[in-house]
């Protein structure tokens, strides 16, 4: 049995069934979401397509089918990294696994050739086009397959940014080897991937499987800008000592400049970005995989094929493209389930921009349209003065009833105010002033400021002067950002920074529509973790310090990522359990059969050293 050796392929095995294979190879307790029926239709035999979160344990699904069902399991993944780390993760758990791809040498390709064709694998991860090559398909059809797991499935979709061709060749599959199922995996959750999928992969049936795609462990917070370098440090320093994480900037050399400026304040940071040489990248992102509490600042380049399970915060410095990438991007911290942060901040400069950007698109009107649509829900989820989770999962079609208690919003309820007649002042004056000026101008106008420019405007005569002296400066600027965000203003199509009324703006300025805006707050009050931190450990005390290193050492010695030996969330429990024999530590969540076998003597020699264990924590 593979689950306790390594050199043998699973034989059908009727009595394991999938909760003991998930407990004795894997080491969890339970499964997720819907991940137990998913693999009872699977290990039945049925086609499936698994629409489920990042960080939702879709391995799972098609690995413990792997296992249950006699004959090797085909894994097409499209990345070769990726398939490398899931592969090592799968032999520290004593599964049989293997890749089989360009990346190999000749003679190590021709080993593992020998050993599918001789039934010693449970699974193997192979890229579209090696598994397409004819001489491939010929001689797996010499073999016993398992099933087909087509991972980032989405892959199919012509309109997806992560589009591949050879993954349309994939359709052959069902004709060659009509009697193996299949099934698709994919994060990507609109409905268009989702049929674009059915129809070219699974054209002969399959069951879907639909997961909630709220990620409970992640914190979303979005702040407004007030010198975000430093405030991006303060948050890392507060709340992410030596953690890992990534810092999305919108271009290359904030990348460069952030990571360089973070460096400077004695942080581990990289920049990652498609101007650096594809070495250069590919060090980086080793690094970011193999070491502890490396911060990655990045271009929207980095993250797919990125399966580190411990990324504890992803930030934007910069408004990401659309409501797709901000999920995507922030669904890459705390995969293994423990608290993490998805942390942004923006301002007006921001909403400028990007407005600007889609006055000038030069897109068909039709795109351009969906272009906005996708715009204005990134600047509504932005502005947003409710719980964050229900403006997120709407836009994903799912229904979530708010106040989740682990987001901004819920933790520190933003207050709100009647703004409808600030609002008419600041619109009027942006129209008096003839429609051209930034928001500093308008501002200075609105509070009758004595600057050389309104004097030489002649400014100060017109009726909007000073009409706004009872509200200070930093109100009037929220105003404006938000009356951006609304759409009630709009930048000028030459992009000279200047402020005009939008298409909306008439009721408002007629006083036919009230108008309610939060108040700003720069810097929100510190508060509790919620409930949704099952784990939390003192990353300072000695016993974590010492498992880590334990940890580390290991991994280096392996040659493998730290989390492949154990997982945080598994070290932390470790630390809490402070077990004193092996069959306690086979009772912790992670702790597997092999890794028992493995690892087990020298986690309890790392614990005995410790000081009794009320003190450790
Ligand atoms: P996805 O591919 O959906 O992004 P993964 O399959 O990589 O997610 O799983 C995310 C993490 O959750 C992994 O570290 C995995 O080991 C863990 N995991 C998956 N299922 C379970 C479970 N039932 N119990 C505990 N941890 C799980
Ligand atoms: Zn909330």
């Amino acid at each position: 049995m593979s689950a306790t050796s390594t050199s043998t392929a699973t034989e059908a095995n009727p009595d394991r069934d999938a909760s003991a294979v998930l407990r004795q190879v894997f080491g969890y307790e339970r499964f997720r979401g819907r991940q137990a029926e998913i693999i009872d239709a699977v290990t039945a035999g049925r086609n499936a397509l698994v629409l489920m979160p990042t960080g939702g344990g879709k391995s799972l699904c098609y690995q413990i089918p792997a296992l249950l069902r006699p004959g090797t399991a085909v894994v097409v993944s499209p990345l070769i990294a990726l398939m490398r780390d899931q592969v090592e993760a799968l032999r520290h758990n004593g599964v049989a696994a293997a890749v089989l791809n360009s990346s190999l040498d000749a003679a190590t390709r021709y080993q593992t050739e020998q050993r599918l064709l001789a039934g010693e694998l449970d699974l193997v991860y192979m890229a579209p086009e090696s598994l397409l090559r004819d001489a491939t398909l010929r001689w797996l059809e010499r073999i016993n397959l398992s099933l087909f797991a087509i991972d980032e499935a989405h892959c199919v979709s012509q309109w997806g940014h992560d589009f591949r061709p050879e993954y349309l060749q994939l359709a052959a599959l069902a004709e060659r080897f009509p009697k193996v199922p299949r099934i698709a995996l994919t994060a990507t959750a609109d409905e268009r991937t989702r049929a674009e999928i059915r129809h070219r992969l699974l054209a002969d049936g399959c069951e879907l499987f639909i997961d909630s795609f709220d990620r409970p462990n992640i914190r979303y917070r979005v702040g407004l800008k007030n010198n975000a370098r430093q405030q991006l440090l303060d948050f890392i320093q507060r709340e992410h000592p030596g953690h890992s994480g990534i810092v999305y900037c919108f271009s290359r050399k904030r990348c460069e400049e952030t990571a360089a400026w973070l460096h400077g304040k004695g942080l581990k940071a990289l920049p990652y970005h498609a101007g650096l040489d594809s070495d250069t990248r590919q060090a980086h992102q080793d690094r970011f995989i193999r070491e502890d509490g490396l911060i990655i600042c990045a271009t929207i380049a980095f993250g797919m094929g990125i399966d580190k399970p411990d990324v504890r915060f992803v930030a934007h410095l910069d408004l990401p493209k659309s409501m797709e990438a901000y999920y995507q991007e922030t669904g890459r911290a705390g995969r293994d389930g423990l608290p993490a942060d998805a942390w942004m901040v923006y301002g007006l400069s921001d909403i400028m921009q990007i407005r600007q950007l889609l006055a000038n698109s030069t897109a068909p009107e039709a795109q351009q349209r969906l272009e906005r649509e996708r715009l204005e829900a990134l600047l509504a989820y932005c502005e947003e003065a409710g719980c964050r989770r229900p403006a997120l999962l709407n836009y994903f079609d799912e229904a979530h009833p708010g106040q989740c208690g682990n987001c901004d919003n819920c933790l520190n309820p933003p207050d709100t105010w009647d703004a409808t007649e600030a609002a008419r002042k600041a619109l009027s004056c942006v129209y008096r002033t003839g429609q051209r000026f930034g928001a500093g101008h308008v501002v200075d106008v609105l509070m009758g400021s004595e600057t050389d420019r309104i004097a030489i405007l002649g400014h100060d005569a017109i009726s909007t002067f000073g009409i706004g002296s009872d509200t200070d400066k930093k109100t009037w600027h929220s105003v404006i950002r938000q009356l951006l965000a609304h759409g009630y203003l709009q930048p000028d199509p030459e992009g000279h920074g200047g402020l005009q009324l939008g298409p909306d703006c008439r009721e408002l300025l007629r006083g036919e529509t009230s108008l309610t805006l939060r108040r700003d707050v720069i810097a929100p009050k510190r508060r509790a973790r919620s409930t949704a931190a099952k784990i939390d450990v003192d990353t300072s005390s000695p016993g974590w310090q010492a498992l880590r290193e334990w940890r580390l050492i290991t991994a280096q010695e392996e040659n493998v990522p730290p989390y492949v030996i154990f997982h945080d969330a598994t070290l932390a429990a470790i630390l809490d359990a402070r077990p004193e024999t092996l069959a306690e530590l086979a009772e912790i969540s992670g702790v597997g059969r092999h890794k028992l076998d493995k690892y087990g003597e020298g986690v309890l020699d790392v614990l005995a050293t410790l000081p009794a264990a009320s003190t450790s924590r």
